[in-house]
């Protein structure tokens, strides 16, 4: 009753195209559910039809890639994120994961994967952010794919203070191998299920990926809300 008034007074908006949602309907319109870029990444698996997987060939071994949307600039995609990002959004980012991981969930890759870990913030943007927002992701997948999430398995690590004296080969270097494993007990000998909220070059997904495997996961595996 008293969610019936609020909602009459303040009407929910579509993340995506920021109409009014009629009742029944959660953050994303229907219209917009229907038309957003999905990918078929889960419906090629591992295999070389799986387009996304192939940019990590020859870079770092990764079981599966997967993206639950493609990115397009000045899209229903880019607002969503925007949303998640920058607009407190959390609870966006945790239910376009339980969308996917039930999609996930329904073509069986669920029980490929032992843990989930989100790609982690930079330091000052967490602070700033107050969440990270791939980390609300990792809780969707978790909860529709029933596996663990754990949230502070890796850190970004940042050489502020030599990095100055250096070379621009040695920084470019540097910036590379920011990522470390805190608490390699929580992947050592696990098949690791990866996540971002999106991958461009994929550059970083592949050095989490790295330091994952050095840690001593036995497998890694990629997931993003969306994929440029
Ligand atoms: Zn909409």
């Amino acid at each position: 009753m008293f969610e019936d008034l609020l909602s009459l007074l303040f009407p929910e908006t579509c993340y995506a195209c920021s109409g009014s949602l009629a009742r029944g309907e959660k953050y994303i319109c229907t219209n917009c559910s229907v038309k957003l870029p999905y990918t078929d990444f889960h419906v090629h698996g591992a295999t070389e039809l799986n387009l996304l997987q192939r940019r990590f060939w020859g870079k770092v071994p990764v079981r599966f890639a997967f993206s639950y949307l493609y990115f397009r600039p000045k899209g229903r995609v880019q607002r969503l994120l925007h949303q998640l990002k920058y607009k407190g959004a959390k609870e966006l980012g945790e239910h376009l994961g339980q969308r996917y991981g039930s999609l996930l969930s329904d073509f069986q890759y669920n029980s490929h994967f032992d843990v989930i870990v989100p790609v982690p913030l930079h330091k000052y943007k967490l602070r700033r952010r107050g969440y990270n927002q791939a980390e609300w992701f990792a809780k969707g997948l978790s909860k529709s794919m029933r596996l663990p999430y754990h949230g502070k398995v890796i850190l970004r690590t940042t050489h502020t203070g030599t990095q100055t004296r250096k070379s621009r080969l040695d920084r470019w270097h540097n910036v590379e191998q920011v990522f470390e494993v805190d608490r390699p007990e929580q992947v050592q000998g696990r098949h690791v299920l990866l996540v971002d909220d999106v991958l461009t070059t994929g550059a970083t997904l592949e050095a989490c990926a790295r330091a994952l495997l050095a840690a001593g996961a036995t497998e890694v595996s990629i997931a993003t809300i969306a994929a440029a």
